[in-house]
């Protein structure tokens, strides 16, 4: 019989697979996976050996396997990891006040965005569950083996589009929530999306964490040209999605998060910058510029700081909160739309 990954199971469904007299043993078994790095039922001494003994025959605790990993020079580790066959890219990136993990949900993705490393691999699969819930349980046992700062924020914004794999991606965070799991806070999940207007709305009915909305364009000729998806769904559209759902949950703070790629002499005049103010006028918002992270191949190039500090002016002076992302793993290119998916 075909063992099944134990991480793929929240502890309703896990009662739903086996059945088990005494229910704290449940907590148990999730305990020992998540909180003590156990990942043998042999060693999960304070649970009968008969149910040890059930639980291998029907389970296994399955981690992705490293196959390589680079560290940057700014404490940034990114590594490729195999997981049934397939290889995928995380990154844990430490600073003074947090450990931010950023996991992927996707086998490469489907979007084909003109400036995305990872769109431009195509898509392969979803990743299940388990696999998902198996980056973070990696790196968490990987930090504590090594005493290092464990991980306090998940970004789901490595590879793939999350709200195509939703229900795995809505399970996953449901675990990532559960404190008898990992118990992150709500406010320190991001999902990060290129605008899949009904799964934002239907998001909504499942769960509440940070939703960002990578916009990248003042208008929909330009956002179309560079972001197929805008073609099936619309700025306004996307923007009224996404207001919906900000306003109806409490972790994204009643405002929108806007994530805006800086691409040279592409989107980022001064005439863009009003554009986009017009387009925010309805909708709170705060705005993330990106510097545009090199992939190789393609026609895009950064723009200069001079015209990212005037675009955040523009924003800024008019009211609508804007930063600019301090790039982290540049070396090792570990930054936004980096991950491709290929050891280099
Ligand atoms: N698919 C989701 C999440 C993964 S991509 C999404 O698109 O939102 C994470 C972020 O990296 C997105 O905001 C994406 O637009 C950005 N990104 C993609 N390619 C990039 C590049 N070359 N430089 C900088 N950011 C990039
Ligand atoms: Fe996919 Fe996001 Fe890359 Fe677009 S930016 S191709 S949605 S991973």
């Amino acid at each position: 019989m075909n063992k099944l990954n134990l991480l793929d199971f929240n502890i309703d469904k896990l009662e739903k697979k086996i059945f088990l007299k005494k229910k704290f043993i449940y907590n148990q078994i999730i305990y020992w996976i998540y909180k003590k790095f156990c990942f043998d039922f042999k060693y999960m001494t304070n649970i009968s050996i008969d149910t040890r003994n059930i639980l291998s025959k029907m389970f296994k605790i399955i981690l992705p396997k490293v196959i390589n990993f680079k560290k940057s020079i700014d404490g940034s580790i990114k590594w490729w990891l195999n997981t049934n066959n397939n290889i995928i890219e995380i990154i844990y990136i430490p600073s003074f006040s947090r450990s931010t993990l950023c996991i992927s949900t996707q086998v490469g993705c489907s979007m084909k965005c003109k400036f995305c490393a990872t769109g431009k691999n195509g898509f392969k699969r979803n990743l299940s569950v388990g696999e998902i819930i198996g980056q973070i349980l990696f790196v968490s046992y990987f930090l504590y083996k090594n005493k290092m700062k464990c991980i306090t924020n998940i970004v789901i914004m490595g590879m793939g589009e999350p709200l195509l794999n939703f229900y795995n991606v809505v399970n996953s965070i449901k675990i990532m929530l559960d404190k008898r799991f990992f118990g992150f806070s709500k406010r320190k999940i991001v999902l990060s999306t290129s605008g899949i207007v009904p799964f934002i709305y239907k998001l909504y009915n499942y769960i509440d964490i940070v939703l960002v909305i990578s916009l990248h364009s003042s208008n929909n000729n330009l956002r179309s040209k560079i972001m197929p998806v805008n073609r099936k769904y619309d700025i306004i559209s996307l923007l009224r999605a996404a207001f919906f759902y900000v306003k109806n949950t409490k972790a994204s703070k009643n405002r929108i998060n806007i994530e805006y790629l800086m691409l040279n002499n592409i989107n980022d005049s001064i005439d863009n910058a009003y554009e986009l103010l017009d387009l925010l006028k309805n909708f709170p918002s705060k705005v993330n510029l990106i510097p545009f992270n090199y992939i190789g191949d393609v026609c895009f190039t950064k723009s200069s700081e001079e015209k990212m500090f005037s675009f955040l002016n523009i924003l800024n002076k008019n009211g609508i909160f804007t930063s600019i992302r301090k790039n982290r793993g540049l070396d090792i290119n570990a930054s936004c739309g980096q991950l491709s998916g290929v050891l280099n």
